[in-house]
């Protein structure tokens, strides 16, 4: 196992047996040798800096029924809710003083914003932040759309490709919900220029071992600039209520994985990493990871964005994100920076 270890970091890249061997029998030491080249590598690259990303999670309407996630269209028991163009400035300025360079756009894929909403958000977000990157996460769009969007200003996309296997994609989603589509959207947004986030969940219902290893190399293939992986978490009110949460240890596994396939990518350690485990975020990077990205919603709107279950950072203690996680980084030696945070290419690196 150490040997296939040594052989991704010097290649790169396993095959897909490989991969699947490793995910299959890895155990604590296996993790320990693998934490230790993660973070080499992530430090030459990124050193002792954690980015940050500002999440505000816009709207919880969404047009898709997606059988994991709490803001499905079917799920009748929640509130739904949108911000206003004003709102989400007012979120931009707040965090703006807090020291955060990049916003994130997240929400449900809610059709009662135009592409010219989206736009007039994001080149408003511009003009008054001209220093800021702008991400949006706003679900599968036409080439125009995205083109729209990327004229008006942004920078970078979000879309995870949620599973590489069009059959395991099936048992995801309703039928009209296709992999095809997504990973379609995807190339279409590094072709007009995005800096392109991809990634899935760990431990979603029906997965298997050779399923991630697929998920790895369709990474690979990619080459996305952003990589960002969580655990499943079940949410009550979705027909996956029941399923088991994802893996601490295999989520931690992965992201080192992930670092030593793409040793500049940005790496988030997530939300649901935190929520699984008091100290997820933290493991996350010391497993790799080098970018956070704290809550900048209203508190008002934080709980209503429940993807999952027992979300953390969604009550009045939690307003400020940022701090808590500056704390914590600190608690493990590192710092966040207040950067924009860019993706830089090797050759640019070299
Ligand atoms: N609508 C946009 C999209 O489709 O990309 C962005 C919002 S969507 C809710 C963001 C991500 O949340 C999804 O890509 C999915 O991986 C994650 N997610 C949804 N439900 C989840 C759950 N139950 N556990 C963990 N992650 C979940």
């Amino acid at each position: 196992m150490k040997s296939l270890i040594d052989k991704l970091e010097f290649n790169r890249i396993l095959s897909k047996e490989e991969f699947t061997f490793l995910l299959s029998n890895f155990n604590e030491e296996t993790s320990e040798y693998l934490f230790e080249k993660a973070i080499k590598t992530a430090k030459t690259y990124f050193g002792n800096s954690i980015y940050t990303r500002g999440l505000i999670e816009f709207t919880n309407y969404c047009k898709n029924d997606c059988y994991y996630c709490g803001i499905r269209r079917s799920n009748p028991d929640i509130e739904r809710y949108h911000l206003s163009k004003e709102d989400i400035l007012s979120c931009c300025s707040n965090g703006y003083s807090l020291g955060f360079r990049t916003y994130v756009l997240q929400g449900g894929e809610d059709m009662s914003y135009s592409d010219e909403d989206i736009a007039e958000i994001v080149s408003a977000i511009k003009r008054e932040f001209p220093d800021c990157a702008v991400t949006l996460s706003i679900g599968e769009r036409s080439y125009e759309s995205y083109e729209r969007y990327f004229k008006a200003g942004a920078d970078r996309y979000l879309l995870r490709h949620e599973t590489a296997n069009p059959q395991h994609y099936g048992l995801l989603h309703p039928k009209v919900q296709t992999a095809l589509n997504r990973q379609q959207c995807l190339k279409d947004l590094k072709k007009i220029g995005y800096q392109v986030g991809t990634g899935f969940m760990v431990g979603s219902p029906y997965q298997t071992r050779s399923d991630i290893a697929e998920d790895l190399l369709f990474i690979k293939d990619l080459a996305p600039e952003m990589i960002g992986i969580g655990p499943f978490i079940p949410h009550h009110a979705t027909p996956f209520a029941n399923f088991p949460q994802g893996s601490l240890n295999l989520t931690l596994f992965l992201i080192g994985l992930l670092r030593l396939m793409i040793p500049n990518s940005l790496i988030p350690a997530t939300t649901a990493l935190g929520t699984i485990d008091p100290n997820g975020r933290e493991k996350g990077i010391l497993a790799g990871a080098n970018v956070v990205m704290p809550n900048l919603s209203p508190v008002k709107v934080r709980k209503k964005y429940s993807l999952y279950d027992n979300k953390i950072c969604t009550g009045e203690e939690a307003a400020e994100c940022r701090l808590c996680l500056q704390n914590r980084m600190k608690n493990i030696g590192y710092n966040l920076a207040v950067d924009r945070g860019d993706f830089v290419p090797l050759e640019k690196i070299n």
